[in-house]
């Protein structure tokens, strides 16, 4: 009798260190969502190669697989959304980070900006040009400053002082971007990130069919936390330290634990002039309505009566998603808790 009780505690102690040996995720994970978006524009099969649309595909998922791994081992939905970010900021084929457009006299100048849903604490930073990281250090303006917003050179000095990677400018630097800018320089015009015609893969994966090459990311954590960020290069020739949406709290990232978290793609002066993050949650929030209309409210009925081309990838507390644009496509994607990744260009 003696020994059968001593092999029950033994049983006991095991079953108690295994269980131990585990990560405790003291959340609901069945709630667990990623949504991300790489821009939208006059993204058609027509102006789409195989190649140039495996190549999205291919850093879609790559950066949907990223920012779940952190969801899954129970990492927030701020780790999430960076982590997703990061991927799509060292991608070429984005208009973030390395692939950036160029400004008028020839520059990458980057925006950025996170806001977490439950403190609604926001950071963001405009015009950096040296960082190679631009949503990382909205994140670290967020964290450890006391400050929303910082821009240029103070940002930058902000970002060496904290320690985050510094590169030199050339980093940016890609040749298609470059071509994009002396044609829009020729033609004259402010140009967002990708138009044009059909083309190959190396001349054109960049620049063709497409229009607004921003990413961005939304997350919902095992705690019921919702996170958004958004990093851009902005538009291509643009002068005079123009700034858009991307970085504007409210106008192109939002999140609100009690309604939703938003991140928008478009064309940033009317995204602004429409506060169009914030209005999808005003919307939640007064009007009680659900995430899918209220981001259709926004983009698909006033940005398109005030004639503002983009679209939002938005998610609610619950889990819901929604990702309307009124352009031709929008490269988009999002993975729930069966761990299945959808991703999506056209409409
Ligand atoms: N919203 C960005 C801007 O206006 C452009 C984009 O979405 O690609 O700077």
């Amino acid at each position: 009798m003696r020994k059968i009780f001593l092999c029950f505690l033994v049983l006991l102690f095991c079953a108690n260190e295994t269980l131990h040996a585990q990560p405790v995720i003291k959340g609901d994970m069945s709630k667990i969502t990623l949504v991300i978006h790489g821009g939208a524009g006059t993204i058609t099969r027509e102006n789409m190669t195989p190649e140039k649309e495996k190549a999205y595909q291919e850093a879609l998922q790559q950066a949907l697989q990223a920012g779940y791994a952190v969801l899954k081992k129970g990492g927030t939905s701020m780790d999430a959304v960076e982590a997703a970010i990061h991927i799509m900021e060292e991608s070429p084929l984005f208009n973030a980070g390395k692939g950036a457009v160029f400004t008028n006299d020839g520059k990458n100048e980057l925006d950025a900006s996170v806001m977490d849903g439950k403190t609604l604490k926001a950071g963001a930073v405009a015009g950096v040009t040296v960082v190679k990281s631009p949503i990382t250090l909205a994140r670290t303006i967020m964290e450890a400053s006391e400050h929303v917003m910082l821009a240029g050179k103070g940002a930058e000095q902000f970002a060496r002082e904290r320690g985050l990677e510094i590169v030199d400018p050339s980093y940016f630097y890609t040749e298609t971007r470059f071509r994009q800018l002396n044609k829009a320089k020729e033609e004259e015009k402010v140009q967002l990130d990708h138009s044009g015609d059909k083309g190959s893969l190396d001349e054109n994966i960049f620049t063709e069919g497409n229009k607004f090459g921003t990413v961005g990311a939304v997350a919902l954590d095992a705690y019921g936390n919702l996170a958004a960020g958004t990093s851009t290069g902005g538009m291509t020739n643009k002068r005079w330290g123009r700034i858009g949406d991307a970085p504007v709290i409210g106008a192109g990232t939002y999140a609100n634990n009690q309604t939703c978290a938003v991140s928008a793609t478009g064309h940033g002066e009317f995204f602004i002039r429409s506060v169009v993050a914030y209005d999808i949650s005003a919307l939640m929030e007064y009007k009680g309505i659900s995430v899918k209309q209220a981001a259709d409210e926004v983009v698909m009925k006033k940005l398109v009566q005030r004639g503002g081309e983009g679209g939002v990838i938005a998610l609610d507390a619950k889990g819901n998603v929604a990702m309307p644009f009124n352009s031709e496509g929008m490269y988009r994607g999002y993975l729930k808790a069966d761990g299945k990744p959808t991703v999506l260009i056209y409409k």
